[in-house]
């Protein structure tokens, strides 16, 4: 049987969006659950992009396709409007899209003898728990780049460039690029600190290791898809691509830069 996913989030529009969308898949043979199952074949996400980003994170970034009815403010990620539902599970029925395969950035944290493990579709970025500025030491591959010092650095993946990443003046990239950019969020530069100022473009292959500084006496909140994790006394992040892939559908009139126009401008 085939089984599809199908959440929403709490506003009337997607409430209702999601029990028409039901019955609309039920008349045509689908299974729609009552709580998440794993061997569906697509997961269909009703909101904005935070309840896109929170379903990704919620089921451990599965391997089943996604696609989002757009009911939330911006929707980047979203492909289809309420009103477009028939239509839809028509197009779908027949195969007529193709996916989308979205990198996702992660970051290895070591305090001490302990390890911890985030993931993000749009970024990680790592800050200092207290208004202070904090002073990372950075290295790319095997060469020390910079002590940083500032509010924090970003690490956007081409999914992500779009969002937090553009606000800060990172670069818009195209997702059909593998690639990671490192943002600096207020990086300071007098006679006392020297931090870059422009965004790191860096290639698929290449990790940042982080090793901060504790003579601030503050925590470091290090931030996947606007996920707080507050961590003391961290002596080592790690960052890299990840292995999990997520997996979008988009139709035949998908076109990245033509998103971006009509999202931005
Ligand atoms: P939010 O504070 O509601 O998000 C801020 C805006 O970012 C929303 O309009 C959201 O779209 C949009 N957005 C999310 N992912 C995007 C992407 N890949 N490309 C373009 N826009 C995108 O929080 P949220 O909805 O949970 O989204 C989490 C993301 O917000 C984080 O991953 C971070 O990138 C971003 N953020 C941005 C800023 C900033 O720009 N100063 C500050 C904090 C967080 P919807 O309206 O459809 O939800
Ligand atoms: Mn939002």
């Amino acid at each position: 049987m085939k089984i599809i996913n199908v959440f929403a989030n709490d506003t009337v529009l997607s409430r209702d969006t999601k029990k028409l969308l039901k019955r609309k898949l039920e008349k045509s043979e689908f299974i729609v659950p009552r709580e998440y199952d794993p061997g569906a074949e697509l997961i269909i996400c009703i909101g904005g992009d935070g309840s896109f980003l929170e379903t990704l994170r919620k089921y451990d970034f599965p391997d089943i396709p996604f696609i989002g009815i757009n009911t939330g403010h911006l929707g980047f990620f979203q492909e289809l409007h309420p009103d477009g539902l028939d239509e839809f599970i028509f197009k779908y029925k027949q195969g007529k899209y193709e996916i989308q395969h979205l990198k996702t950035v992660k970051a290895v944290v070591t305090v001490g003898e302990d390890r911890f493990e985030y993931t993000g579709l749009n970024e990680i970025l790592i800050k200092g728990e207290l208004s202070r500025a904090i002073h990372l030491n950075i290295s790319i591959g095997d060469s020390f780049i910079e002590r940083f010092s500032g509010d924090g650095i970003l690490v956007s993946t081409p999914a992500g460039s779009t969002a937090y990443n553009y606000s800060l003046g990172g670069s818009i990239v195209d997702p059909r690029l593998k690639l990671l950019q490192v943002t600096p969020i207020a990086p300071m530069n007098t006679t006392a600190y020297r931090s870059f100022t422009s965004s790191l473009i860096l290639p698929p292959n290449l990790s940042i290791r982080i090793n901060p500084e504790h003579s601030g006496g503050q925590g470091l909140l290090i931030v996947s898809d606007s996920q707080e994790h507050l961590h003391e006394s961290v002596d080592e992040i790690y960052l890299e691509f990840s292995e999990s892939i997520v997996k979008l559908l988009r139709f035949e009139n998908y076109d990245f830069w033509t998103k971006v126009k009509s999202k931005f401008l």
